[in-house]
Order: structure tokens, then C-alpha cells, then sequence
């Protein structure tokens, strides 16, 4: 089909829509940039992303007024199918998966018309300025500050584990603006520019060796008022608006299928592809990686709908992530010694990243909401335990 910015896409028939974004990954995406073990740099990735920005497609879950695809939820969740069926890497996209819903639903028309175009045509990269070395799981004890000074707010304090900060022109900001009030109550959510001479940002090296999570420093950085979003003190709701959106991607099969994948490579590259005992581990995770599939596919019917998710989806979370590391494990013992190696090694005529799944495995029962902080909620607004 010819496609054009101005396509319809929600009057396409859903297959004939799954077939064109596949058809078209297929085609375009580089193969050698398919499942990276790790988030790619801008640098690395950029020319792709500044390629779906022309063809209209950065934003597919955005509406079309403001730039995106107006995808309709089935739509939207094809998308992201695809994607991640075809191991197409994210780049720095808080601002197309955050900052530009926040602003739709709680933007002024300034703040939209300033801020909007900008993400779209991948002039500003944003990251995500939440977590804080006392304030991970207890968000809500941040002690980031902002305070009013004429129509500014200045802004001291420190972040931690920021995806990607080194990429970002811009990083959204949860601090204090109220000290007295109830710890939830006192938050303000903020748009800041990342080339204030106040703010420095320091890479934090993993134990894969690679640094895509970062601290940022902010000292005295000024912020126009206008920069703040909704009212202030107001920074939790939209907080916490945006963190129901990671609690159905968070729980996808696409990590364990991906490292499924690995492991059957593995398996092939040494020879133990039809030996009995590996044969039958592989059938049991494969199994449960489908029932995690179905269990799946049951909340994505209530995103469909469009009803409110229940709190039970928690458990989609678990299961994903715990199910990723026991497969990554299962790859490092197929792969034998090499497996004391990390990045690209030789197994047979084979190249493979056999501690890829592994060191991507390891943080996912942190991010998007622990697995304890998961476990206790379906503890209390499910199994409705004391
Ligand atoms: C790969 C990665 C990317 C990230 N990207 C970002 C980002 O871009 N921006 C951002 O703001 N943050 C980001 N984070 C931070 C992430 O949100 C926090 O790490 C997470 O919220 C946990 O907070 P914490 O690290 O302070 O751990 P803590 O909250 O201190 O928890 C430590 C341990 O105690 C447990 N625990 C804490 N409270 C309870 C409780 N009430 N009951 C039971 N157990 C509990 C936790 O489960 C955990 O095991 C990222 C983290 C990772 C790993």
C-alpha cells in the first residue's frame, strides 16, 4: 500500500495494518540492530528515529491534531507488537512516551504549541527526572526543592538512575514546592532545560560495563514558571497518571521471548538443539512463556476497551521479569565457559551476546516499580491481606 502522513491508519483492517509496519521493518530496519543487549545511544540509533519522525510515525500514540499516528489502542498495541517482534531499539523516547501525553492532557496551549513540535521532530530528547538516592520506591519522599523567585522557580537537588540523561536536552522534574503539606500533596512537575549551567550529569557504569543510567545535579537552576505543568503542588497526580502507562508495558512477553530466542541460537550454535534433557527445558519455558502470553493478552482486551486496568495487572510484571532471568540463566548455562565473557563471542560459526540477556534481565525486577512494590499491591488491593 502507499502510505502518506495523511493515511488513515484506524480505517485500515487490523491485519492489513500488522502487515504494512512489518513489511516495512522487515525492509528498512538495519538487521545488525536488531535485539542490542543494551538501550543504544543517540549516535548510535538517532538516524532511525529522525527517520520515523519524517515519515510520521515517532508518535503513534499521540493524536494526529498534535503530530502523531492517532492510533486507536488495538492499533497502537499492533504497533509496539511489531516492534518488539522485530527487536527494534528504543532510543531516549520519554518524550514521546511521557512528556508529550502529560502535556496534551495537562499542557497549557503554550506549553503544547512550545513544546510539542519539538519532540516530534526530535529536536529535544527528554529523560525522566523521577527517582532520587532516598526516594526509589517511596517516591513521594523526594527532597528535590523548587522555590519561587519572581517568575522563576529555583531548583536544587539530585536525581539517580536517569535513563539515558547524557542524550537529553531536557529532563521533566518532580520536586518539592510545599515542605508543610501531607508528603504527596507538596509536588510539582516541571519542564527543564538540560543546558542550564546549574545541572551536571554524571554517568553511572553498570556491571555490564555500559552507562546508560546517569545521576543529574541540579544547582540553582532556573526555571521559567511557565515551565511548570498543571498547578502547582499538584506534580503527583500527573506522576502518577504517567507510571500507569509502564505498568502494562513493563509486564509484556517480549524480554523472555527475546531471550527464548537466545537461547534456541545457543542451543543450535552448540549442537544441543535435539538433546533430550534441553529439549524438554526449552518446552517447559516456552510454556510458560505462552501462559504469560495469554495472561497478557487478557489485560491488553482491557486496554482495548478502554477500561481502567485493575490493580491484578501487577502481576504481569512479576511473571515477565522472573520468567527473562530464569531464561537468561538458562542461556549462560548453554553457552558453557564462554559465558565468563561479555559482549559479542564466537560459539561455532556463530556471534552471540550470550551475557546480553543476562545483564538485561538482572535490573528489570527494579524498574517500572519493584517486584516487592508489585507483590504488595496485589497483597493488598487483591488478595486484600491485612
Ligand atoms: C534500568 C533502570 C532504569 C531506570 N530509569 C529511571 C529513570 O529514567 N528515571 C527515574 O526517575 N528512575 C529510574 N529508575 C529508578 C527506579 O525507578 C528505582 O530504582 C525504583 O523505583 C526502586 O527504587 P530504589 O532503587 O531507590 O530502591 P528502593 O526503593 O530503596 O528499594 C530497595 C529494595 O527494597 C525493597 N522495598 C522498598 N520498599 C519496600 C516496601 N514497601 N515493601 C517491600 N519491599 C520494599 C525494594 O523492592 C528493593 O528490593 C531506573 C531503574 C533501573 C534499574
Amino acid at each position: 500500500m502507499n502510505a502518506t502522513k495523511d493515511t488513515d491508519w484506524n480505517a485500515l483492517a487490523d491485519d492489513e495494518f500488522r502487515q504494512h509496519i512489518r513489511s516495512f521493518l522487515e525492509a528498512n530496519y538495519p538487521s545488525e540492530l536488531r535485539y542490542p543487549a543494551r538501550r543504544l545511544f543517540w549516535n548510535e540509533i538517532g538516524f532511525w528515529y529522525r527517520k520515523m519522525s519524517e515519515l510520521g510515525w515517532i508518535a503513534p500514540n499521540w493524536p494526529r491534531e498534535h503530530g502523531g499516528m492517532g492510533l486507536d489502542p488495538t492499533k497502537l498495541l499492533i504497533f509496539y507488537e511489531e516492534h518488539e517482534r522485530w527487536g527494534v531499539s528504543r532510543f531516549a523516547d520519554m518524550g514521546i512516551l511521557m512528556v508529550g501525553p502529560v502535556l496534551i492532557k495537562h499542557g497549557t496551549p503554550a506549553q503544547q504549541q512550545q513544546w510539542l513540535p519539538k519532540i516530534i521532530a526530535c529536536e529535544n530528547l527528554w529523560c525522566q527526572g523521577y527517582s532520587e538516592p532516598n526516594a526509589g520506591s517511596d517516591l513521594a519522599s523526594l527532597r528535590t526543592e523548587a522555590v519561587p523567585d519572581g517568575d522563576h522557580y529555583v531548583i536544587n537537588g539530585q536525581k539517580i538512575w536517569t535513563t539515558l540523561a547524557q542524550d537529553a536536552t531536557h529532563i521533566f522534574v518532580l520536586a518539592r514546592t510545599d515542605k508543610d503539606a501531607k508528603k504527596q500533596a507538596g509536588i510539582s512537575f516541571f519542564l527543564v532545560d538540560m543546558a542550564d549551567p546549574g545541572i551536571r550529569v554524571r554517568p553511572i557504569r553498570d556491571v555490564a560495563g555500559h552507562s546508560e543510567l546517569c545521576e543529574v545535579f541540579l544547582e540553582n537552576v532556573r526555571v521559567p514558571a511557565s515551565n511548570l505543568v498543571g498547578a502547582p503542588n499538584d506534580g503527583w497526580n500527573i506522576a502518577k497518571a504517567l507510571l500507569s502507562f509502564e505498568r502494562i508495558f513493563v509486564g509484556s512477553p517480549k524480554y523472555p521471548n527475546y531471550a527464548l530466542g537466545v537461547l534456541a541460537r545457543v542451543a543450535e550454535a552448540r549442537g544441543i538443539q535435539d538433546d533430550p534433557a534441553f529439549v524438554e527445558l526449552f518446552a517447559r519455558l516456552r510454556m510458560s512463556v505462552e501462559d504469560h502470553t495469554a495472561c497478557y493478552a487478557r489485560f491488553i482486551e482491557i486496554v482495548k476497551r478502554g477500561e481502567q486496568l485493575p490493580p491484578d495487572v501487577s502481576m504481569l510484571k512479576i511473571i515477565s521479569t522472573e520468567s527473562f532471568q530464569a531464561i537468561a540463566d538458562q542461556v549462560i548455562r548453554a553457552a558453557g565457559e564462554v559465558a565468563q565473557l561479555s559482549g559479542m563471542v564466537s560459539l561455532g560459526a556463530t556471534e552471540l551476546d550470550v551475557l546480553g540477556p543476562f545483564f538485561r534481565a538482572l535490573p528489570s525486577t527494579i524498574y517500572g516499580g519493584t517486584n516487592e512494590i508489585q507483590r504488595n499491591v496485589l497483597a493488598r488491593d487483591v488478595l486484600r491481606l491485612p
